[in-house]
């Protein structure tokens, strides 16, 4: 690990401070609502800082058999275990390795329970109403096969299980929409929720943001805990990271088709992906002004850019361009298209030292291939 020196970019830069802001909150949640909270990897997953994390967090949930061991080897503490569907193999692992295993279907929990009994058993449910601006990421979308439906279904396996997962947010920041699906959870399924021990609420809300009524958040999610008399569990991603990391790129290259378009070092395709799939713009860090441009990436897919923005200075080659609220969603689908250099991940830690904890070389494309 090399410190200081100018680092090559591109690399995304995870900064701890700003980590901590976030984790300050979660640590005012837990203490103020009794909930305990454990990170989503599959939004995040740079270890490098689970020293940190751990202080504030309980543990880790996941989506896949790797996303548990990782959880289990580098970050510890409560290890939860999910996948849309367990192959007999995931199971043989993930058995010894996680604190709680939850099943997205009665099926599931059927083939696999006499394996698993000896550790804290979970079920989906799909409540039938949830909050998200998207389609795709919409767990209760028509058709969806997220979560089991049917109450009755529950009912009959309810012996064989502890707790209940409800994952029905998707960048959920608004408070009240929150509270009004929860009464309605706490209304529809009172007689289940009274026979678990323990129920996740899922992830999906950002109560890390500025404004976000963060002490109605706590009462809410304590007078639920204590009319059930079970353990709460959240399972945030994005609100554990937000704001906490830039993707740090350099302009290649300036060329003009109407507009003026700046070509940096990176892809919007393989480094920020979720942009793209959602068709939202990256924001820019930089001082607003009378400069126009259009910021695309490298890749040759024609539809690789980053967004158009107006700043004060003028770009040109060498200049150096830092996308924001790089942290989430980005690295874990960080991808080898166009054979591009994948960004090194760098860490600002609390003592302001920068740390590269990871650079990407050819090897690294190479071997992903054959
Ligand atoms: C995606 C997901 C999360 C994390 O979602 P964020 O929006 O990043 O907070 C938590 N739990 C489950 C089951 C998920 O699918």
């Amino acid at each position: 690990m090399k410190m200081g020196a100018k680092i090559k970019t591109p690399y995304y830069l995870i900064d701890e401070e700003k980590l901590l802001k976030n984790l300050k909150r979660i640590e005012y949640l837990r203490d103020h609502s009794g909930v305990k909270l454990i990170l989503a990897l599959k939004c995040f997953s740079v270890w490098a800082v689970s020293d940190l994390v751990n202080k504030y967090m309980d543990g880790t949930t996941s989506s896949s058999l790797y996303e548990t061991k990782l959880g289990y080897e580098k970050f510890g503490k409560e290890t939860h275990a999910f996948s849309v569907a367990y192959s007999d193999d995931d199971v043989s692992e993930i058995k010894d390795i996680c604190d709680k295993i939850i099943f997205n279907s009665v099926s599931q929990l059927k083939m696999f329970y006499n394996r698993v009994k000896h550790i804290k058993i979970g079920l989906r449910v799909n409540p039938g109403i949830s909050y998200s601006n998207f389609d795709l990421a919409d767990p209760v979308r028509r058709y969806s096969r997220l979560g089991v439906i049917s109450q009755k279904d529950i009912m009959l396996v309810l012996d064989n299980i502890s707790g209940l997962m409800f994952h029905y947010n998707c960048e959920n920041d608004d408070f009240g929409s929150f509270s009004n699906m929860l009464d309605k959870i706490s209304k529809k399924y009172e007689k289940i929720l009274s026979k678990v021990e323990w129920v996740s609420l899922g992830g999906g809300l950002y109560f890390t943001k500025d404004n976000y009524p963060l002490d109605e958040f706590c009462e809410k999610l304590k007078s639920f805990g204590k009319k059930y008399k079970i353990q709460v569990y959240l399972e945030p991603g994005e609100a554990v990271v937000t704001e906490s990391c830039e993707l740090v790129t350099t302009v290649l290259d300036i060329v003009k088709n109407v507009k003026t378009i700046a070509i940096v070092d990176a892809s919007i395709e393989a480094h920020m992906l979720d942009l793209l799939t959602y068709r939202i713009a990256a924001k820019i860090n930089a001082e607003v002004g009378e400069n126009e441009y259009i910021i695309a990436g490298r890749s040759c897919l024609a539809g690789d850019i980053f967004g158009e923005c107006k700043i004060r200075d003028k770009l040109e080659v060498g200049s150096e361009i830092r996308f924001a609220d790089a942290a989430g969603y980005t690295m874990v689908k960080k991808n080898w298209f166009n054979g591009l250099k994948m960004p090194s991940i760098v860490i600002k830690r609390l003592s302001g030292n920068l740390e590269i904890v990871r650079e990407f070389l050819y090897k690294d494309f190479l071997c992903s291939l054959s």
